[in-house]
């Protein structure tokens, strides 16, 4: 019994004096389930429990008691000058931002200022809602073919603490991950979840799922080498094992290869690899599991089948057509095209030692994404803001919004894609996206107004993630 005492205390102690009450219930479940089987006789169980309910229950008033007299959690407002909200379209100008902790409190014209909160003056910018890229690979840098052997598992886990920073100082709060390998993409959410490193919040896939010699394989060393990327898996058992064992390692979603890609050896990006039924597999298992699914898909068959099997979003897709289209616009899949990365590419790629093979496929492949995607766009499907950030350098991701509005999105649709769509498609709606009371405290701000420039998005100039400003240019 003492022993169960201490732990109890030592546990209600510790959330009293973090005053963090919505984390009491856990607290309480952790007791409850601790077994008393494991320190004391079955004999003893009984009165064990009747003891501990009431120990529990006295600790419980004791909890709210104190958690109702403590002081609220700091307070900061932000002065701003121009607030877009991002579902209207409105301007709306002079708003007051109250945030508590790392949630936002209240907005509006009127809102009561707490007395001793802490006042950041935006009031000669734009403020909107922190920026969502649905497709990074946070962890990978520009090396394509030969050259990606030489980065270890480590060194690449070290890269993605850089490109984290580097991300959320362009104004990016929070980033969907997709693909990675030796869960890299896991250890660092953790790592910044645990406020370790500086980055924005991440949903992360893990390895990709790939056809043996897909797109998502590694297809660069012959035979003798037996190299295979982890997240190969061929049939439905095999792809059901593999969804399941990357969700034991830690995943929030489950990317797939449905088709050959650009900057792999030997495929074709408008070959399907995964059959429909392969895919139809893999959605199953992963939506019953609570993970949502993204597709690499370039070639119109496998956006087709793709969509057919239930995908969340298609990413890419290149090769979109008419039957593809009406396809997502039936299931309510999302588009997440990634279009500035050609400029980047076809600009440096032979700079950079990439291999011919991947130069040539990128020379005819990106510019008839463009122009298919633009008819996409013209089509009305949903779309996604994403970027494939790490075939450019991260911190680039903002040079997206361009693209898109050149492909025929107005600036705000561009904008919306990069929040109340992204957090659609992330299931965070409830999170992250917009600036409303309840969200998570994640702002931006920069000069001018983004609807008229999209291009002041490049240059953010004030981030804040969960009520902690990240960096502000404004600060005097
Ligand atoms: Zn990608």
């Amino acid at each position: 019994m003492p022993r169960l005492l201490l732990r109890g205390f030592a546990g209600f102690w510790q959330e009293i004096h973090s005053r963090k009450i919505e984390k009491l219930a856990v607290s309480l479940s952790e007791v409850v389930t601790w077994s008393p089987e494991t320190q004391f006789s079955v004999g003893d169980g009984m009165k064990l429990s009747r003891c501990l309910v009431a120990f529990i229950v006295s600790l419980f008033c004791v909890n709210v008691f104190w958690a109702q007299s403590a002081p609220a959690p700091k307070a900061v407002v932000i002065r701003a000058g121009h607030l877009l909200d991002v579902k209207t379209g409105k301007t709306l100008t002079n708003q007051t931002i109250l945030i508590q902790g790392d949630k936002i409190a209240g907005v509006g014209s009127d809102t009561q200022v707490p007395a001793g909160a802490q006042v950041v003056d935006l009031s000669n910018s734009t403020v909107l809602p922190g920026l969502i890229d649905a497709h990074t690979h946070i962890t990978m840098t520009t090396n394509f073919g030969y050259s990606r052997l030489a980065i270890s598992v480590p060194r690449e886990a070290l890269n993605g603490a850089r490109n984290a920073r580097v991300t959320l100082d362009a104004g990016f709060t929070t980033i969907r991950n997709v693909g990675a390998s030796g869960f890299t993409d896991v250890a660092l959410r953790d790592a910044i979840n645990a406020g370790d490193v500086p980055g924005p919040r991440m949903l992360v896939s893990g390895p990709p799922l790939s056809i043996a010699g897909g797109h998502c394989d590694n297809n660069l060393l012959p035979f003798e080498w037996h190299v295979q990327n982890e997240g190969v898996a061929d049939g439905i058992e095999a792809v059901q094992h593999k969804t399941r064992e990357i969700i034991k390692y830690g995943a929030d979603l489950i990317k797939i290869c449905a088709t050959g890609g650009v900057l792999s050896k030997g495929d074709d990006p408008r070959a399907s690899q995964y059959t429909f039924e392969e895919m139809k597999a893999i959605v199953t298992d992963a939506h019953r599991l609570g993970r949502k699914v993204a597709a690499h898909a370039h070639g119109a068959e496998g956006i087709r089948w793709a969509s057919e099997a239930g995908v969340d979003s298609i990413e890419h897709g290149s090769y979109i057509d008419d039957a593809a289209i009406a396809a997502m616009k039936k299931n309510g899949t999302y588009l997440v095209p990634t279009l500035y990365l050609a400029d980047w590419f076809l600009e440096n790629a032979e700079r950079i030692g990439t291999p011919a093979e991947l130069i040539a496929k990128g020379r005819e492949v990106m510019p008839a994404a463009r122009k298919n995607v633009a008819r996409a766009f013209a089509a009305g499907v949903k779309v996604g803001f994403g970027t494939d950030a790490a075939v450019y350098p991260h911190g680039l991701n903002a040079h997206e919004f361009a693209v898109m509005v050149k492909l025929g999105l107005t600036p705000l649709q561009a904008i919306q894609a990069a929040t109340i769509n992204d957090a659609d498609l992330l299931g965070w709606s409830d999170k992250v996206g917009t600036i409303e009371a309840g969200k998570w405290a994640d702002i931006v701000a920069v000069d001018g107004d983004p609807l008229a420039d999209v291009t002041t998005l490049e240059r953010v100039k004030f981030v804040m993630k969960g009520g902690e400003v990240v960096k502000n240019l404004y600060a005097k």
